[in-house]
């Protein structure tokens, strides 16, 4: 059960005693404080942790501070979804909102690989309006001998060039703590030009011991990929590990599952399960087109298999898509092949500009057909 208290609580204040007082008199619950600094108010929830259920709603309510009571289910506490669950299903980051209604590409490179390729990929990026992207600079590789990011040693001017376009978040892929303390200090030094999401790769899903570490610090939010090989609850499990520790700020990817049943695509392309993680949690959810089909081919339409999957995600309610380009694929140290091409931008943009509005069409067509059927319930009711 949570208890969401009336915004700007004062933990120090008499109310706020009584409320915790009367909790500590119900016999075998514990109780979790998290609060979440907006830019406005301070939001305190408390999470009651035992068995709830013989505890009435109406009861909590009428607790000091408490504003709203939510029962929650036991999968996904924090980040799930349950029954009257008003909570947030977004949050911003340095000026950016990222939330179950929006969408923003993250268009960029794989690994970063020379200040001239991260340039030209800013500058093409702010030529098109953009203020996100994604670049690498630590890469998990399956071969011991692959290139393996140039790491810290980017950082500084990926930041700088970043700052100088206009860019405001940039998902970067860590695989070890010490990653955000380089990213961090870079930060700092540079001046803080950009902000960066953190992102978990596919193969660190169940790192739980990196989960915990992500989830401790709340300055960065972060992008968890689905485990290629495992199941979509396993993998929501892992994103309520971050929640858990203390950041929300969790965005969901599903990037295609290891089978060979996908082939010829690098993954099985998962992207009818955005609308089941919009479902069963509140958090955005993002699809990685490039990854999941991992190569340039295309179809007699003219259209590339990456661009098909990136409209269907989109069509289905994606809020963010990540999406490796490369201004020379030929010199990309990783995944050169399955990069797009900066002349292809524009009308990339464009084609998902197109999927998003049809989205936002079936929504308004599915919409009247709810009230309708509301509707005709209620006249039901009234006979
Ligand atoms: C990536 O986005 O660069 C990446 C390695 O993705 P994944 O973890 O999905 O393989
Ligand atoms: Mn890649």
């Amino acid at each position: 059960m949570i208890l969401i208290l009336t915004p700007n609580v004062d933990l120090k204040g008499d109310e706020y005693r009584r409320l915790m007082d009367s909790l500590a008199s119900f016999p075998g619950i514990k109780n979790r404080i998290h609060q979440e600094h907006g830019t406005e108010v301070v939001l305190t929830e408390v999470y009651l942790i035992g068995n709830t259920s013989s505890l009435s709603l109406e009861e909590m309510r009428r607790l000091p501070c408490v504003e709203r009571v939510v029962r929650v289910s036991e999968e996904y506490r924090i980040l799930g979804r349950h029954k009257d669950d008003q909570r947030p299903t977004y949050f911003e980051y340095n000026g950016v909102r990222f939330g179950q209604d929006n969408l923003h590409v993250f268009a960029g490179l794989c690994a970063v690989d020379t200040p001239e390729h991260v340039e030209m990929m800013m500058k093409a990026l702010q030529e098109n309006g953009q203020i996100c992207t994604r670049m690498g600079a630590y890469k998990p590789r399956t071969s011991p001998y692959a290139f393996q990011g140039h790491g810290k040693t980017c950082l500084p001017y990926v930041f700088q060039l970043a700052g100088k376009y206009g860019i405001k978040v940039i998902a970067m892929e860590i695989t070890h703590e010490s990653h955000v303390d380089e990213i961090r200090e870079a930060l700092q030094q540079t001046g803080n030009p950009t902000g960066v999401m953190l992102q978990i790769g596919t193969r660190n899903t169940q790192n739980f011991e990196l989960l915990k570490m992500v989830g401790r610090q709340q300055e960065f939010p972060v992008l968890i990929k689905r485990g290629f090989g495992i199941t979509l609850e396993e993998s929501l499990n892992a994103a309520e590990y971050l929640a858990s520790e203390g950041n929300r700020k969790v965005v969901f990817g599903l990037r295609g599952m290891k089978s060979n049943m996908g082939d010829p695509h690098r993954n099985f392309v998962d992207f009818a399960q955005v609308p089941v993680v919009k479902r069963l949690t509140r958090m955005p959810v993002c699809i990685d087109p490039s990854h999941s089909v991992g190569s340039r081919n295309g179809s007699p339409d003219g259209i590339l298999d990456v661009m098909h999957a990136t409209a269907q995600g989109i069509i289905a309610g994606a809020n963010m898509v990540l999406v490796d380009f490369h201004p020379v694929p030929t010199k990309a140290l990783v995944d050169g092949p399955q990069a797009l091409r900066l002349p292809e931008l524009p009308r990339f943009l464009e084609d998902i500009r197109i999927a998003r509005e049809a989205y936002e069409k079936r929504v308004a067509l599915w919409k009247v057909a709810g009230e309708e059927a509301i509707g005709k319930s209620s006249a039901n009711s009234g006979q």
